[in-house]
């Protein structure tokens, strides 16, 4: 026999790992686990659920079903425990998170025998990535906790974190979600899934050796309804969410005016792409753990494989020999590379889907292999001739089933790419760097791996865009996610005076005496037009003289603007040395005419002309502020450890609505609009409800500026009525809105259709003129979003 015969005939004999610590620590918990709250384990509840191995049906404990007591319990610990848990300082907690990291490796194999248990993955995987790379978070982040005072001294914790992760990587999403919270000084209550709870509550007994103080995490266990409690509770100030796309509407639409901070990392369908000069062995090997990674029970699985037309036959023929050499088997045995799905439900949600992919003309090839009985075992699956449209290409399927399709050029890679409500991750394989590096701007995900697929380190953001959530994990970013600024301690609620100040109402038909009769139009696609409705709304100063009237926008003339913004999308592309220049431009022509600005702004808001003169000037430098950033707003070239980098690249969100307040007229339009074209958005602007005519004022400085037309679109009216419009407007990627507080609320529970991110101040005033509450990094980081983009090389 030659050689190639003996690797082609071997087999692979059985490698089972011991389970024996594993059985030995649930025999130590017989009786059932109860609650991990305030430093201490609650007596099992006699409200409890059996947790069972899913690859083999086997009894593996009795978890508590946590009651809301439970709960309150839980987060009431929290909440006093978080004074003295900021107050220790970064050292302090960077020594408890380091001391957790070190208790963990201790307990390594433990814990990924018992994940494989639970959840049914491979041991490979969970002693090879889910436990190590769970480990690192904590290391990486105890080194965050040791900067946060020279890092980050202009913010400061959330304060109580609710935190809700999936059955997929139970201990690694536990990982990714405290490790930051800890560090950057807040208190955590978290829920593991129910199907897979055992590593976090192994998790909390270690903690409570590794010293950390009472009451600093808490562990409450159970299904659906303990998340939706701790979405519910009034005393947690923030949620953080990996789960469904559905669960997530759910969870913004609870929260929405509540004003507690969300990070929603939510499902994914995404593209694996392989052009015809990929090395495709390479790429073939990517393929696998694109989408059999895990069982294929990833976010970011590649699920849709779309391959060049020209190697498309040969792609295919030598994944599916590939695929025969897949091991399909026991989690624990170290040669398995699939094991078992988490559960019955979710196996027939596969199988379900697969037959869907039929019913839609898909052909299935499954290799022929031995797939257990007795468990929720699927053997990985590859579905060709499927219509882009088709469900299995739509939806996420969340198991072992790649679907294949081709595509003929690069602009159509990207059509495809797109097509998809989802933007999590992408894969690019090409050995063409151009080619490759040209593909990624143009791919909407959070996360690009070129020439590799599902790598992941703490140092490193992942998220998503569209519908795939918002908010980052991992790296600097991610501390963001559990800080806020200082200077919004000092924000006031608006004062009722304010709030109910006269707005605009029915136009009558005369102008005010003595004036040439003057009807602001709306400002859309650089151009002035008419409203759609042919109506206008009187106005009336702050001492009460009538003003001119203003054009009452509505539904209709937000879409005309969302479409005028849309199609200015090559502003996203300009230099940021054009964006920096147009604002600059932008400024010079303001002053030009500041003289005026300032007599306008004294007559119409009843205030002195000084005051007038210190608005518009300062809004010039808050226009030359934006100028400046633009260029100086950059990424980060993260060093993971693999051979290469990865780019953390800031990109625009796309389409904006901004929703101003009443007060300081132009101010707050500039800070709000400058920051968010600096970074290459469009934005559709409605003014302050109250004083319209200042904005009014500034189409002629726009103009005259080098904006192209769409960049800004500005519509007056009704701000209730254009910002329901707006916040429910499927284009708009994102909704900033100031002023009154139930504006606040609307948008963020109208904004659940696509997911958009808000950006929103509940009622509470900002100092525009002052620019540690009114300008800065904070306003740029909600302007943009970042895509990280692993790149290896060498050979
Ligand atoms: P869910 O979104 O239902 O569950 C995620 C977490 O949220 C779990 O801890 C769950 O609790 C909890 N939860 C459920 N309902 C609520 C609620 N109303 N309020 C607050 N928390 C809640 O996902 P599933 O586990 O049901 O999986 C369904 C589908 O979701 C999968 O088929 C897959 O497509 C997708 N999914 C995506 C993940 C991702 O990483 N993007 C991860 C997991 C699933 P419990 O599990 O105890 O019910």
């Amino acid at each position: 026999m030659s050689v190639s015969t003996y690797f082609d005939t071997m087999d692979y004999g059985p490698a089972p790992e011991s389970e024996k610590d594993a059985r030995a620590w649930l025999a130590a918990h017989a009786n059932g686990f109860g609650h991990y709250i305030n430093g201490v384990f609650t007596a099992p509840s006699a409200q409890r659920f059996e947790d069972n191995e899913p690859a083999s049906g086997k009894f593996l404990a009795h978890i508590s079903q946590a009651s809301d007591t439970d709960v309150d319990a839980a987060v009431e610990a929290a909440r006093q425990a978080q004074p003295a848990w900021e107050a220790l300082g970064g050292h302090g907690r960077a020594r408890c998170l380091y001391a957790v990291a070190r208790i963990m490796q201790r307990h390594a194999r433990l814990f990924a025998v018992l994940e494989s248990l639970d959840n049914g993955k491979p041991l490979r995987e969970s002693r090879d990535i889910d436990i190590p790379l769970a480990v690192r978070h904590f290391y990486h982040y105890a080194g965050w906790a040791q900067l946060q005072e020279s890092e980050f001294a202009d913010q400061m914790p959330v304060g109580v974190v609710g935190q809700i992760v999936p059955w997929n990587f139970p201990l690694l999403m536990l990982a990714w979600k405290i490790a930051p919270a800890l560090a950057l000084g807040n208190t955590v209550v978290l829920k593991p899934a129910e199907l897979t709870p055992l590593t976090a509550l192994l998790f909390a007994e270690l903690t409570q050796q590794a010293g950390l103080p009472a009451g600093v995490l808490n562990i409450v266990t159970g299904d659906g309804r303990v998340g939706a409690a701790l979405v519910a509770h009034e005393q947690v100030n923030k949620i953080a969410f990996t789960g469904s796309t559905e669960v997530g509407r759910q969870i913004r639409e609870k929260t929405a005016g509540t004003g507690k901070s969300l990070t929603l990392e939510l499902g994914g369908k995404s593209p694996f792409i392989v052009f015809e000069d990929a090395d495709l062995d390479a790429a073939i090997e990517g393929v696998v753990d694109a989408i059999w990674f895990n069982q294929g029970q990833v976010c970011c699985a590649g699920t849709r494989l779309l391959v060049q037309e020209g190697i498309y036959e040969q792609f295919i023929s030598r994944l599916k020999l590939r695929m025969q050499k897949l091991n399909i088997g026991a989690p624990l045995d170290k040669s398995t590379d699939m094991g078992s799905l988490i559960s019955a439900t979710q196996l027939e949600r596969v199988k379900a889907l697969v037959a869907q992919g039929l019913r839609e003309g898909a052909e299935c090839y499954q290799a022929a292999m031995d797939v257990p009985v007795g468990g929720c075992f699927y053997p990985p699956t590859l579905l060709t001739k499927v219509h882009p449209g088709a469900t299995v290409a739509m939806e996420e399927i969340f198991g072992p089933v790649l679907v294949a399709m081709t595509f003929r050029t690069p602009d159509e890679a990207v059509l495809m790419a797109n097509n998809s409500r989802y933007g999590l991750a992408a894969s690019v394989w090409s050995e063409t760097i151009g080619l490759a590096l040209g593909v990624v701007p143009q791919l909407k995900a959070g996360v690009i791996w070129v020439n590799t697929t599902n790598q992941f380190d703490a140092g490193v953001g992942f998220g998503g865009y569209r519908e795939s959530g918002y908010g980052r994990e991992g790296g600097r970013e991610g501390c963001y996610e559990y800080l806020k600024p200082k200077s919004k301690k000092m924000r006031q609620l608006r004062t009722p005076a304010l709030a109910a100040a006269p707005v605009a109402v029915a136009a009558a038909s005369l102008p005010p005496a003595g004036l040439i009769d003057r009807t602001a139009k709306l400002y859309v696609g650089g151009k002035q037009v008419r409203p759609d409705g042919e109506a206008s709304l009187a106005s009336f100063s702050a001492t009460g003289e009538r003003l001119e009237d203003v054009a009452h926008g509505n539904r209709k003339d937000i879409r005309n603007a969302v479409t005028a913004a849309l199609n200015a999308a090559s502003w996203s592309q300009a230099s940021a040395h054009r964006r920096a220049q147009a604002l600059y431009y932008l400024a010079e022509n303001l002053s030009i005419r500041s003289a005026e600005f300032a007599s306008r702004i004294a007559q119409i808001c009843g205030v002195s002309l000084e005051a007038g003169q210190r608005e518009v000037s300062e809004s010039v430098q808050r226009l030359f502020s934006y100028g400046a950033w633009a260029d100086k707003y950059e990424g980060a070239v993260h060093v993971p450890p693999i051979t290469g980098v990865a780019l953390a690249m800031v990109e625009s969100l796309g389409v904006v609505g901004v929703v101003c307040p009443e007060e300081s007229p132009l101010l707050a339009l500039i800070s709000l609009a400058a920051p968010l074209m600096a970074m290459g958005n469009r934005v559709v602007v409605v003014p302050s409800e109250r004083w319209p005519q200042i904005a009014t004022d500034l189409y002629q400085v726009l103009d005259t500026s080098d904006l192209p037309g769409g960049v800004i679109n500005i519509v007056t009216g009704n701000a209730r009525e254009l910002l329901t419009t707006l916040a429910e407007h499927d284009e708009v990627d994102a909704i900033w809105v100031h002023g009154q507080a139930e504006y606040s609320t609307l948008a963020e529970r109208l904004s659940t259709g696509n997911l958009k991110r808000s950006f929103v101040d509940y009622g509470y005033a900002t100092d525009w003129y002052n620019p540690a509450q009114a300008e800065g990094p904070e306003y740029l980081r909600q302007a943009t979003q970042l895509k990280n983009v692993w790149i290896p090389y060498g050979e």
